[in-house]
């Protein structure tokens, strides 16, 4: 990664600082403004393995050595008493491209997650029916970003109740439905001249990540049908239990991701299904209007306080423990740590965004596309320091 720097200008279409709050780091004017991290992640698909489960997690005796199925592009293991947990590998195959899990108690199961595409949802609930045929009170979406709802009408098709945050199903119809039937090249252009204008070798790097992702979440916007949840769940009631018959899941809602981030916790057994709240080894993404820097420190914060052996199911990544957290806190306070040095020194937003330096010690994490991680991340920080 280079830090050479960017000298202003229109860097990534940012405008003003009010966007930077309102909306991706690049240009308000085209509709993709209001797109999903889907097409980072589409994009990244082939690039970056999925580490293998951490050798302090492989002896946890909750954690199942083998899965109970294993397609490639996403495994599902035991990971607690009636608990599964659904970790892709979106290097092997882009079917769900997310993480997620079900719980199976002895009258009722709830699954996490509608992936990224019906085949996705499909699978999950075959693995369901591997291990227990009690029926499916619902089908969890713990957030509304495209790569864990895009599978949600198998979840219509099939009769299981859509659950989802109270506005996710708004921010869906706001989001998805306008990228359909939209034309390429219009969506597409700005991204291409972002490209060939980059000022420098960082620009360019970064401007070409982010026309991967687009054009990536270009493709599939345009081969989904958009399901909605029909299960509002309001925030003000949460937490909320659910009782499976000996096993009880709690669903609890934190700022940070995407303003509709609901997880799922199981008290009894330290296990918590956190959606894309944690990121677990990767850069996080950022972009949402809705997401919240320091609002996301202070969740994580909380997370790190729960019991030293909770298990964590991430939304992307592998599975993991409390070192877990602590390392996404790191990644956080590293991006916190150069973009503070650099708005004192007076260094503009735009090009702070570019002058972020990946550290030896986290060049193995993914960047879905700069856009979506480190540059909002920035943007949103120097919004924060200056709206003090
Ligand atoms: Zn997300």
């Amino acid at each position: 990664m280079s830090n050479s720097s960017s000298n202003g200008g229109e860097v990534a279409g940012v405008r003003g600082d009010r966007q930077l709050l309102n909306s991706l780091s690049f240009s308000r004017r085209s509709f993709l403004t209001k797109t999903s991290c889907f097409g980072a992640f589409y994009s990244l698909a082939k690039l970056i393995p999925l580490p293998a489960l951490a050798a302090e997690l492989a002896i946890d005796s909750r954690v199942s050595p083998t899965p109970i199925v294993d397609k490639g592009f996403a495994s599902v293991r035991k990971i607690g008493n009636g608990l599964y947990a659904t970790i892709s590998d979106p290097s092997k195959g882009t079917t769900t491209i997310c993480n997620g899990g079900f719980l199976a108690g002895r009258e009722g199961a709830l699954l996490i997650e509608g992936f990224i595409s019906p085949a996705g949802a499909s699978f999950q609930m075959d693995a369901l029916r591997m291990v227990s045929q009690v029926p499916v009170k619902g089908a969890l979406d713990t957030h509304y970003h495209y790569d864990h709802s895009m599978g949600n009408s198998f979840y219509g098709a099939n009769g299981v109740p859509l659950w989802a945050h109270a506005t996710a199903a708004q921010r869906m119809v706001d989001n998805y439905v306008p990228l359909q039937g939209a034309d390429k090249q219009a969506a597409l252009g700005p991204f291409e001249k972002r490209v060939k204008d980059a000022k420098s070798d960082a620009q360019r790097q970064h401007a070409q990540s982010d026309l991967n992702a687009v054009t990536g979440l270009f493709q599939v916007a345009n081969t989904s049908v958009v399901s909605l949840p029909n299960h509002p769940i309001d925030p003000a009631k949460l937490p909320m239990s659910i009782d499976l018959g000996g096993l009880t899941g709690v669903m609890e809602s934190y700022p940070g991701h995407s303003g509709t981030d609901i997880l799922v916790r199981v008290p009894d057994q330290n296990v918590v299904y956190t959606g894309d709240l944690l990121f677990s080894g990767w850069y996080p993404v950022c972009f949402d209007e809705k997401a919240t820097v320091s609002g996301w420190r202070d969740t994580l914060k909380k997370f790190a306080g729960f019991d030293k052996d909770t298990l964590f199911v991430p939304g992307h990544g592998q599975i993991c423990g409390q070192e877990g957290i602590a390392s996404i806190r790191e990644v956080f306070d590293d991006i916190a740590g150069q973009a503070e040095k650099m708005y004192q020194a007076g260094v503009p937003a735009e090009e702070a965004q570019h002058r972020y330096v990946v550290p030896e010690k986290f060049k193995n994490f993914p960047v879905f596309a700069w856009g979506f991680t480190i540059g909002p991340a920035i943007a949103k920080l120097y919004a924060e320091w200056q709206g003090k």
